[in-house]
C-alpha cells in the first residue's frame, strides 16, 4: 500500500512539473507555414477561423502566445539579441509587420520596434493583469503579438514590444 502511495504521489509530482514548465523559446524554431494552410506571404485576406481550427495548425507554443494572449519569458525569444536585416512577418498567417530597419535594441527583454506596418497590425485595449496596456495583433488574422508602449526611441518614441514566437523572419536575399 505504501508503495501504491508513493508511485501516487510520483506521478502528481510529475504531472506538475510538466504542467508548469516554462516556454524555453531560444531552443524553437518558428515552425509557421508547416502544416498551416492559412498561411501565406502574398494573401491579404482576412482569416476568420475558430480556436479550433487554429489549434489544429499552429505548433503548441505558437497557439498559447498568438491564440491565448501568451507571453514569452524575458531575455529568451530567437529574435530578442539579433539584428539581421529582413522581414518580419505574422508567424500564424504570414501577414506582413514589420522590417528590421524599424528594429531597435532595447533592454526590455523582447525584440523591439519603433513602426510597424499600418496594414500589417491592429490595436486593442488590454485591461487584463491589472494593468492598462495597448495590445497588438496581426491585421488580418487578430493573433495576439505583443504590446505597445510610448516609450520607444526617436523618430515615433513608440515601442512595439513583441513575442519572438508570433514572428517570423525572412532574411534580405
Ligand atoms: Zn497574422
Amino acid at each position: 500500500m505504501k508503495i501504491l502511495y508513493f508511485i501516487f504521489i510520483s506521478f502528481s509530482l510529475l504531472a506538475c512539473s510538466q504542467n508548469y514548465q516554462p516556454i524555453k523559446s531560444s531552443d524553437m524554431t518558428n515552425n509557421t507555414s508547416k502544416n498551416n494552410p492559412y498561411f501565406s506571404r502574398t494573401d491579404t485576406a482576412k482569416i476568420n477561423i475558430s480556436e479550433e481550427e487554429w489549434k489544429k495548425h499552429l505548433d503548441p507554443e505558437l497557439y498559447y502566445i498568438a491564440r491565448q494572449q501568451g507571453t514569452e519569458r524575458p531575455h529568451t525569444g530567437k529574435y530578442n539579441d539579433f539584428d539581421e536585416k529582413g522581414t518580419y512577418y505574422c508567424a500564424a498567417c504570414g501577414n506582413h509587420l514589420f522590417k528590421s530597419t524599424q528594429k531597435f535594441a532595447s533592454t526590455c527583454g523582447w525584440p523591439s520596434f519603433f513602426e510597424a506596418d499600418k496594414n500589417g497590425v491592429e490595436y486593442k485595449r488590454d485591461s487584463s493583469h491589472g494593468m492598462e496596456r495597448i495590445e497588438v495583433v496581426c491585421k488580418r488574422c487578430s493573433s495576439h503579438l505583443g504590446h505597445v508602449f510610448n516609450d520607444g526611441p526617436p523618430p515615433t518614441g513608440t515601442r512595439y514590444c513583441m513575442n519572438s514566437i508570433s514572428l517570423d523572419f525572412v532574411p534580405d536575399n
